[in-house]
């Protein structure tokens, strides 16, 4: 990640009092603790592919319960399949919905805001692995752990009691704000692509992926894919007259690394990307392949994702990717005695998005982010994340400015994930000042409800 000073010019501040401002943020400190047990509620689901249900019955109980206006958001495949936001699907989504969460204001005067989070996990690796089961929340110290805990269900807390904070504070914002509970976000990206197709918009998306309290400027494009490899099958007797698929399989993804590394030259001439370590980040995620333990492999698959600039049209780097793995299929003496391999796309198809220093929104969070911790502190950073981020789908389909800022957390899709509750405090401080500034207030007890603030 490559940093720099987000931008601070000074927002067209509200009357907000200062009392007031200090009345929000003693209130997430108040709460706090009823925070981190509803994180913990969270981490407990075992939220992988497919398994979101439960997740989002807790979800879609909290917003009720806050008044909110909530909708059970089904994944259309049939719609969502004529959106550019949508990613090839493999799977179903029979029991993978949204959770929509709307705030109606009594009076609507401000800018409107969607506050995004996924509450999709990655596999947990071997549970044994961990200090503590993956799926049981575990406190120690100022840290949270379990898998979820960063990526990001801390994000989805700090979202949801940022808004209560405000209400605590006898508030009441004056613009309409969502809060998209959604899935799939680390596989394809369609639940975000539902919503967004499904027409709901915003003034501004804020999604507190844990991003070391940073503001991200720029993510990367992906593309995920599958490939398959099919050798000729032998005994040991007769090794010579087969072909490993499992070994052309390897040879190949080692000629992969040069595709990658070509990818990875061009970061000189993007913007942003020059200190990124390893932009396009080929990565092979799983690997499955022969049938026996003494025969010579047919079949093997490996599946991966690989990242690239914003700007680019996926579309392009796929036909890239495919010409590449064609030519290997026909110069590497190994790959050349195998079929041609099959290369399918199984994920993420979406391209990369640069925030435009400058805007207002990010304008008014580096403010919020100032004082929530100390105003005479160190600035907003902004960096670079070379990985796919829903973010990309509001920006490039909708046109809607997306900030991604969120807590400090460690070895997220790794061993004994954890989240910084310290940090997930002050991001939660950042927000509520954030969503007051970006769409306004009025007092709660006032009983005429255009005075707004
Ligand atoms: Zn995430």
């Amino acid at each position: 990640m490559t940093n720099e000073a987000a931008n601070n010019r000074s927002p067209s501040r509200s009357t907000l009092s200062k009392a007031e401002r200090s009345r929000i943020l003693l209130a997430v400190d108040e709460a706090f603790e009823k925070q981190v047990a509803f994180l913990s509620e969270l981490v407990r689901c075992a939220s992988l592919r497919g398994q979101e249900a439960e997740v989002q019955e807790i979800m879609e109980a909290a917003l009720h319960e806050r008044g909110y206006l909530v909708d059970r958001q089904a994944i259309d495949t049939a719609l969502i399949g004529q959106h550019p936001a949508f990613s090839p699907a493999t799977v179903s989504y029979e029991n993978s919905w949204n959770v929509i969460g709307t705030h109606i204001p009594v009076v609507a005067q401000g800018r409107s805001l969607i506050l995004n989070a996924h509450v999709d996990v990655v596999p947990t690796g071997d549970p044994d692995r961990w200090q503590d089961p993956p799926f049981k929340p575990t406190r120690r110290g100022d840290w949270l752990y379990g898998r979820g805990s960063g990526d990001m269900k801390a994000g989805m807390s700090a979202a949801i009691f940022a808004l209560d904070a405000i209400k605590a504070a006898g508030l009441e914002l004056t613009a309409s704000v969502q809060i998209h509970s959604v899935v799939e976000e680390e596989i394809t990206g369609n639940g975000a692509a539902m919503a967004l197709a499904s027409g709901q918009t915003a003034d501004a998306v804020l999604i507190p992926e844990p991003t070391d309290e940073k503001l991200i400027r720029a993510n990367s494009g992906v593309i995920k894919f599958a490939v398959t490899v099919h050798g000729t099958p032998a005994h040991p007797r007769e090794v010579s007259s087969g072909v490993s698929a499992l070994e052309a399989a390897v040879r190949l993804i080692d000629h992969l690394r040069n595709l990658e590394a070509r990818w990875n030259e061009e970061q000189n001439t993007r913007p942003y990307f020059n200190d990124v370590e390893n932009p396009a980040a080929l990565t092979i995620g799983t690997i499955t392949g022969g049938e026996w333990i003494a025969s010579v492999p047919s079949s093997c698959r490996f599946e991966g994702r690989i990242g690239f600039y914003p700007g680019d049209k996926p579309q392009d780097r796929m036909k890239e990717f495919e010409a590449f793995v064609a030519t290997i299929a026909a110069d590497d003496p190994l790959v050349q005695r195998c079929p041609e391999p099959l290369v399918q796309w199984v994920g993420v198809v979406q391209p990369g998005y640069t925030l435009a220093p400058g805007s207002e929104a990010e304008s008014v969070l580096a403010q919020a982010y100032l004082d929530a911790n100390a105003s005479d502190g160190p600035s907003l950073e902004a960096c670079v994340m070379a990985a796919y981020l829903d973010a990309a789908l509001y920006t490039v389909h909708a046109g809607i400015p997306s900030l991604v800022y969120g807590p400090i957390a460690e070895k997220i899709h790794a061993i004994d994930e954890r989240v910084s509750l310290s940090s997930l405090r002050r991001v939660t401080k950042t927000i509520a000042l954030f969503a007051v500034e970006w769409c306004g207030v009025r007092r709660a007890s006032d009983k005429n409800p255009a005075a707004v603030i």
